[in-house]
């Protein structure tokens, strides 16, 4: 039977990509955090159900609120790396590439009692040359691929599989993100604004869709459940629009996909 996994990328209001332009990252520091609040929110939803989810959280995050990863951990998720301040993979060198996961890797194992295994690229902006890294990292497995060219952020990986889990050329395995066929079109169906966007039904409809066929992984932010962030409508139309449609709803949407199938943390299953 195909499977259903479960993650969250912690990180919060003012990092997500769409604010950069009103939110340079030299002034975080002035803005108050409410990702342990909002993490918490999704914690509850988790208790409730009985289920363990993967946290790809940023290090600036880690730094910020250890305690927060640390009751991350102890309440048995797994916790994985998203990075250590959601520069983009396509933004960086090699080598700034190799620090900034190294950085952040390290900031998360101090505060865990499990091994490190996964990371998700920021804006899965995922790349061969990364993998590599990873591979030398010691990290298991990636969660950043969508094999469809879906979105003028994402990066590109040259193994490809109809499978959602499956083993890159170099010995990593890439836990790759879902999409749905709708007519002639392939539609990235994994969570994020997608979910916010997309009626509840009709997601679910797509998800049983894909498991006729693979696994499903599905992701959120704790920002997209956070109805009291402050707005910054000073950037583009289409970030706006990405950022802060139906943050009303999505905690009620998120309870319900929870509890109408069985998820599992990623790592169960590399
Ligand atoms: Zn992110």
């Amino acid at each position: 039977m195909n499977e259903c996994l479960l993650s969250f990328d912690i990180e919060d209001w003012f990092q997500a990509h769409n604010l950069q332009e009103a939110i340079p990252r030299s002034s975080w520091d002035r803005y108050e955090l409410h990702v342990e609040k909002n993490t918490d929110k999704i914690l509850k939803i988790l208790d409730r159900y009985d289920t363990k989810a993967t946290f790809f959280i940023l290090g600036w995050i880690a730094e910020k609120v250890p305690d927060m990863v640390k009751k991350i951990d102890a309440e048995g998720h797994e916790i994985a790396c998203h990075g250590y301040d959601h520069s983009l993979l396509s933004e960086m060198d090699i080598e700034k590439i190799k620090k900034d996961i190294q950085r952040s890797k390290g900031i998360l194992s101090q505060l865990t009692t499990q091994p490190i295994k996964g990371y998700r690229a920021p804006s899965f902006t995922i790349n061969d040359d990364v993998t590599k890294i990873l591979k030398k990292l010691s990290f298991e497995y990636d969660s950043s691929f969508y094999k469809i060219a879906a979105h003028d952020r994402y990066g590109r990986l040259s193994n490809h599989s109809n499978e959602t889990i499956y083993d890159l050329s170099n010995g990593l395995t890439e836990a790759q993100m879902p999409t749905l066929k709708i007519f002639k079109s392939e539609i990235p169906w994994a969570g994020g604004g997608y979910f916010r966007f997309i009626p509840y039904p009709i997601f679910k409809l797509g998800i049983e869709k894909i498991l006729k066929e693979q696994d499903f992984i599905f992701y959120l932010h704790p920002w997209e459940l956070d109805t009291n962030q402050p707005k910054h409508f000073d950037i583009r139309m289409g970030y706006r629009i990405r950022h802060y449609t139906n943050l009303k709803r999505t905690e009620d949407k998120l309870e319900k996909l929870i509890r109408d199938f069985d998820w599992k943390p990623i790592g169960d299953m590399i």
